[in-house]
């Protein structure tokens, strides 16, 4: 069995709430060593802490996800200053830019990303990024703080952006759309980035692969995405799962086990 690492799993949604120690115990049979769990809005920063105090491998990250914009006050960036010190997080997130979500105001969206930019440099920490959308202008917040590292979760940008992500430090999520059969750019990239530029994720409960279409999405379910990205590179899986483990271990400072 494959010694994998999610690197992007939303295991404090509610969804989970009826059954989560029973899709941790599954995650950990399916050779799922390691979580991390991004935020994506203050008032859940107190319960995904509790979450992760449950069992060992579960690695919280704090932030305010963009599509959450509503929910976000200024005050909440002093808070997230408060909360990396207490709690020396493995990465600052759920942050990003969403410009699908028609809604959402960008400056808004600006001011909240570029804040939490500066805080992951003055903490030496890396980012969680959600770019939809929005590559181009993600990119252009990364060069202007500089010095960061990080990763764009569920990359869907093109092989230059991706080009230009790698330069900045900037790895890339990969995870249930990849499974889908006409992704035929996703296919393309993961078969073309380098490896040590990819991180697995699942993104549950969210983003289900092709093979539990419109059912919620667990982190056991990340060994199917490390079989489809061996598959495209024509890779073991266990090369594949060791090396993108490797990948997230060194990007979020995670313990070796
Ligand atoms: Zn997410």
């Amino acid at each position: 069995m494959s010694v994998l690492i999610d690197s992007h799993c939303h295991l404090d949604a509610s969804e989970f709430d009826p059954d989560r120690d029973a899709v941790v115990a599954r995650a950990q049979a399916a050779g799922v060593q390691a979580l991390v769990v991004p935020a994506v809005t203050a008032a859940s920063w107190p319960k995904l802490r509790q979450v992760c105090q449950q069992a060992p491998g579960l690695y919280p990250a704090y932030g305010l996800h963009p599509m959450f914009l509503a929910t976000h006050r200024p005050a909440h960036l002093q808070q997230l200053r408060a909360w990396i010190e207490r709690e020396r997080p493995c990465a600052i997130g759920e942050c990003g830019l969403d410009y699908f979500v028609g809604d959402l105001d960008v400056q808004a969206q600006q001011d909240y990303f570029l804040g939490q930019l500066q805080l992951a440099r003055e903490f030496d920490l890396p980012v969680i990024v959600h770019a939809r959308k929005a590559v181009d202008a993600v990119i252009a917040a990364i060069r202007r703080i500089g010095g960061l590292r990080g990763v764009v979760h569920s990359f869907s940008g093109s092989p230059e952006q991706a080009v230009q992500l790698h330069k900045q430090g900037f790895l890339l999520g990969l995870g249930g759309p990849l499974t889908h059969e006409r992704a035929q750019r996703l296919h393309r990239l993961v078969r073309d980035m380098p490896l040590e530029q990819l991180l697995l994720e699942t993104d549950a409960p969210d983003q289900p692969d092709a093979g539990i279409r419109g059912q919620r999405n667990e982190p056991a379910r990340l060994a199917i995405i490390a079989r489809h990205v061996a598959a495209l590179r024509g890779l073991e899986v266990d090369a594949v799962a060791w090396a993108t483990a490797d990948n997230a271990r060194r990007l979020f400072n995670l313990p070796e086990v």
